[in-house]
């Protein structure tokens, strides 16, 4: 029979220990942790092997006296929290007690402290969990604990270490997180007597962020602020095209702590949606603060997670502030040489801010306007597509040649920069009102509908759908779109009143389609006409089970699709805009990624897919010559839509080399 028993306190303290310290790196993070809870503005950390061999931590704080320091030891004592009720008040880093008990049972530990109250200092040892006598010494203001042989007594953690350049790393890891909460404290860190980082107390906190990770990613700093009820979010998120291969620059602070939530770096994630390449991750450094009664942190022992109250609302708050902060700001990708990019480093670093120190918190002056709504995209399904496009235009079929479609791409292009103000200016979109932008065409004026006569030919039978044509003549627009050149036939080079713009046609325009495909199925107004003879496609079972079940979703498009008896559908309706390519074609495209992507893929990341493929189908290609209305007509179009610095799929679509970059380069200054 089995038999209970109460486990010995070296048992429990060896069980705790063994969840709350994992590694070296762990012993860092609680004793820095303790540092600062304790005040200090300057600590020391010094590692020889990587932590392995030994850990100290030296610190400026408040100090324990004497009689405090069994206690300091002891598991389940703190000073942190007195009664339960404090649980959902943590207003510390730590409030478990357990860390120097945890610590103690698993290395040879001596803590030496001494308060400013006090002449002298006292030491206490504690080996392997069995404490030695108190002993006096002498020792500043503060605190030093000092860890050797970490797991000298639990030989199977101690296996799971790795070298010591990789404890390092775990350990700098550790170290960073704190720094970069506490910006206004000095920080030094050392392993084996090589100062790795000594941080200055810092201004602000990007300049916390550039000391501590470089140059590079400190002028990419884009600052973000904002608060609703009673929730602030400010901090940097770093320009899209500054990006990493992993998501371990994603930092988030919630009242000073350094915490890991994997919804909240989702709504980071969505924000950059479409201006980052697939596999590369934003990076941000944010600040959450709110009233400490709205989050539970003990729910981890190393309270890397913890559990908000209502973190839907965190996460579209976090989503909103990116996002409106991206959509006024330009992200067009800079050429800088060293000397422009030690200028804009300067720059960040001297932008006003606050110490994100415990307590303190920023004027509100310094927000950034906040102007559009954040994307709604998930609410778009659902929505009517609607039914045939604008009446009294011809309905005329047409060919699908090589020739004809490149003509075809001329005419697209010719009409977004005719038709464009018409048809989106009259609902709220994230754009600049089309007031505003260069080409302000007179519908009446300039557009004509033009029947043209060429007929799809689709598995014999033909199909008519009703195309409106638009015909530009020769009257000039009220304001000329900004001159621009193609180069090998898919670069565009303009000027903006900056400098020099080089842009990649076929990324700029695939963009375009996007969002105005994208504005379209949000509002429900994606013109579809209705095929005269409708066209059938043959699937093959798998296929058109997704069909079936993307049914409304390719309404969403504009694409009516209905059963037709065995595995096939008929094409019913189709989108106006996207009649240069054949919708069975479409349809077996849109097909394909949806077979593929089956699996994992959410409604709306499959609507979203769906545009994409469409808009990178419909776009002009790298290849295609552009006439010179064609080129104007795409650069107008720049300046219309939102995030035309990056094509949908994260690539950026222009490069800038500013005016006094090129001066630069030329030695003229
Ligand atoms: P916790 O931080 O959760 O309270 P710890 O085991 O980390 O638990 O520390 C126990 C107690 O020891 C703390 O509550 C604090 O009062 C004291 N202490 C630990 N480190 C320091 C330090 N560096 N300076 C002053 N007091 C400290
Ligand atoms: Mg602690």
């Amino acid at each position: 029979m089995p038999v209970i028993r109460q486990l010995p306190p070296a048992v429990i303290n060896k069980i705790a220990a063994g969840e709350v310290i994992e590694r070296p790196a762990s012993v860092v993070k609680e004793l820095l942790e303790n540092s600062v809870d304790a005040g200090a503005d300057r600590v020391e950390v010094s590692m020889t092997g990587g932590g392995l061999e030994s850990i100290r931590v030296a610190d400026n704080g408040c100090g324990m006296s004497a009689d405090q320091l069994h206690l300091a030891v002891a598991s389940h004592a703190t000073s942190k929290i007195e009664s339960a009720d404090d649980l959902f008040h943590v207003a510390t880093l730590g409030f478990r007690g357990e860390a120097l008990a945890s610590i103690a049972e698993v290395s040879h530990f001596l803590v030496r402290s001494r308060t400013a109250d006090e002449l002298a200092g006292a030491q206490l040892r504690v080996n392997g969990g069995d404490r030695a006598a108190l002993e006096p010494c002498g020792c500043d203001v503060g605190t030093t604990i000092e860890v050797r042989d970490l797991f000298f007594n639990t030989p199977v953690r101690r296996k799971f270490l790795r070298a010591a350049a990789t404890e390092v790393s775990y350990c700098t890891e550790a170290f960073t997180r704190v720094c970069l909460a506490y910006p206004a404290v000095r920080f030094v860190l050392k392993n084996n007597e090589r100062v790795l980082f000594d941080l200055p107390p810092a201004v602000n906190w990007a300049e916390r962020i550039t000391t501590l990770l470089g140059r590079e990613v400190g002028a990419a700093l884009i600052p973000v602020d904002g608060e609703e009820s009673g929730i602030r979010i400010s901090g940097y998120v770093a320009d899209p095209n500054f990006s990493r291969g992993n998501n371990r620059w994603q930092y988030l602070f919630l009242n000073g702590r350094c915490i890991r939530d994997r919804s909240l770096q989702h709504a980071l994630t969505e924000a950059y949606r479409g201006l980052l390449m697939t596999g590369r991750f934003p990076v941000a450094f944010l600040r959450l603060e709110m009233p400490v009664e709205l989050v539970d942190v003990n729910v981890h022992p190393t309270k890397m997670e913890v559990r908000f109250q209502d973190a839907g609302r965190i996460y579209s708050q976090i989503l909103g502030t990116v996002r409106r902060k991206f959509l006024s700001s330009d992200l067009t990708l800079r050429v800088r040489s060293a000397q422009t990019q030690a200028v804009a480093n300067r720059q960040t670093g001297a932008a006003p801010d606050a110490d994100p120190a415990r307590g303190a918190s920023s004027p509100a002056g310094s927000r950034p306007p906040l102007s559009a709504a954040p994307t709604t995209f998930a609410t778009s399904f659902g929505a009517d597509p609607r039914m045939p496009a604008a009446g009294g235009r011809a309905a005329e079929a047409r060919a699908t040649s090589g020739v004809e479609q490149r003509q075809q791409h001329r005419q697209d292009l010719l009409d977004w920069a005719r038709g464009q103000s018409a048809t989106t200016s009259d609902h709220p979109s994230p754009r600049p009102s089309t007031a505003a932008t260069p080409w302000e065409v007179d519908e009446q004026r300039q557009v004509s509908a033009r029947p043209i006569a060429s007929p799809i030919t689709t598995g014999g039978q033909q199909a008519v759908p009703a195309i409106p044509e638009i015909r530009l003549d020769d009257a000039q627009p009220a304001v000329r779109p900004p001159a621009g050149l193609q180069l090998h036939q898919r670069y565009l080079v303009t000027e903006d009143e900056q400098g020099i713009l080089i842009i990649d046609q076929h990324a700029l325009h695939e963009r375009i389609l996007y969002e105005q495909l994208r504005e379209k199925v949000e509002s429900g107004r994606m013109e579809t006409q209705r095929l005269l003879v409708p066209e059938p496609v043959d699937l093959s079972g798998a296929e058109l089970a997704v069909v079936l079940e993307s049914i409304d979703a390719l309404a969403n498009v504009g694409i009516g699709v209905e059963p037709f008896g065995g595995d096939s559908v008929l094409i019913r309706s189709y989108p106006a805009m996207l009649s240069r390519i054949r919708p069975a074609e479409l349809l077996r495209q849109i097909v394909d990624l949806l077979v593929e992507g089956k699996r994992g893929l959410e409604k709306r990341d499959m609507l979203e897919e769906i545009l994409n493929m469409v808009a990178c189908k419909a776009a002009v290609k790298a290849g295609d010559s552009l006439a010179g209305e064609e080129v104007a007509a795409l650069l107008s179009q720049r300046h219309l839509f939102r995030d035309t610095h990056h094509c949908p799929h994260g690539r950026p679509t222009a490069l800038a080399f500013s005016r006094e970059e090129l001066d630069r380069r030329f030695k003229r200054i």
